[in-house]
């Protein structure tokens, strides 16, 4: 299947973090036909295997299934949902959303409402409304109605957004944080050769809320070397200065030096520059980001296991529309082929 179609496919299906049943039986599908044996793990975690030649060093190479997103918190008399938030999620973003409530018999529309600017007052203008104080419209007219309906406390609710390419190159989407790290892992499997270390190729869960399956999946696996693929913010808009992050969309995927949970292991950055300036790869460095990902937890597992991250610089992250380029992601998919390829000579 082309890329950008197994993004589409990844973008468009709702994995809210703790909820991601549809994304992992996605990446099951991906990976089977390019794995040894693919196994889900007790958490959820997918592994896919890929036996090497003579099965040394085990590389880690992740990229989380799970998105930010609502849950439903409270069903109101008049039949109103509120809600609390998983995940990053800035409040500004979220008025006039339409939303998906992923209730146990089906899946319902549902929008977040507001007052509409006919009967706003001058200071309500100026406000952020705070999550707490927005709720879901299904048309319920009642709590009684909206349970009938099948809506229930802990139903995870996403952003309903359809994937769409904009020209060649660039697409727009929800969720890319991390399903294009979900796509990207996918297609690295698709590439990869004969080679000497055997890969686990990972869908980790529940990375938005603390990076938690690959906590258990790297203990499990213990690998030599872990590879976190995820998406990262990209600057070069208006009102970003260059200062906040130098990354921008269409200079090539980033590779981390350093953010808030880890500091890349020299060995792995070397690995990870040389395979991209051999490889003729472009690429951007990467240092000082207040996130983390998957890598911070796979480096401290056991006695510590050198780590790094490959990510795809994406526009408007962790909103419903966030965009980025596809050959970003091609070239980071490269990258982590050629650093594959290499590993056994560096550990
Ligand atoms: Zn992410």
């Amino acid at each position: 299947m082309k890329f950008v179609k197994v993004l589409e496919r990844l973008s468009n299906a709702c994995g809210v973090a703790g909820r991601e049943d549809e994304v992992r039986a996605l990446m099951k599908d991906l990976l089977t036909p390019n794995v040894d044996a693919v196994q889900e793990d007790r958490l959820g975690n997918v592994i896919g295997v890929r036996r090497g030649r003579n099965d040394a060093p085990k590389v880690m190479i992740a990229a989380h299934m799970d998105e930010i997103g609502l849950m439903v918190k409270n069903v109101t008399a008049e039949g109103f949902v509120q809600f609390t938030k998983i995940g990053g999620i800035d409040d500004r973003i979220l008025i006039a959303q339409k939303v998906i409530l992923h209730t146990e018999k089906r899946p319902l529309t549902g929008v977040i409402g507001s007052k509409p600017p006919h009967i706003l007052k001058d200071a309500e203008k100026k406000k952020v409304i705070e999550a707490e104080a927005l709720f879901i419209d299904v048309g319920a007219s009642s709590k009684k109605e909206a349970e009938a309906m099948g809506i229930r406390v802990g139903d995870p609710v996403s952003f309903d957004i359809t994937f769409t390419q904009l020209g060649d190159d660039v697409v727009v989407g929800k969720a890319f944080d991390d399903r294009v790290g979900c796509a990207v892992l996918a297609s690295v499997m698709e590439r990869l050769g004969d080679v000497d270390c055997t890969v686990y190729a990972v869908g980790t869960i529940q990375e938005e809320v603390g990076l938690r399956g690959a906590t258990t999946a790297a203990f499990g696996l213990s690998p030599d070397v872990g590879i976190a693929l995820d998406a990262t913010v990209a600057g070069g808009v208006p009102g970003v200065k260059e200062v906040e992050t130098s990354i921008k969309m269409r200079r090539g995927p980033a590779i981390t030096v350093a953010d808030r949970g880890l500091i890349t292991h020299p060995r792995v950055l070397r690995l990870l520059i040389d395979a991209a300036e051999k490889g003729g790869i472009p690429h951007q460095l990467e240092a000082g980001l207040p996130g983390s990902t998957d890598a911070a937890r796979i480096a401290l597992t056991r006695e510590g296991v050198p780590s790094g991250v490959i990510s795809i610089p994406t526009r408007y992250i962790h909103s419903p529309v966030s965009m980025l380029s596809l050959d970003d992601a091609e070239n980071a998919a490269k990258l982590a082929v050629a650093a594959i390829e290499n590993v056994s000579q560096s550990f």
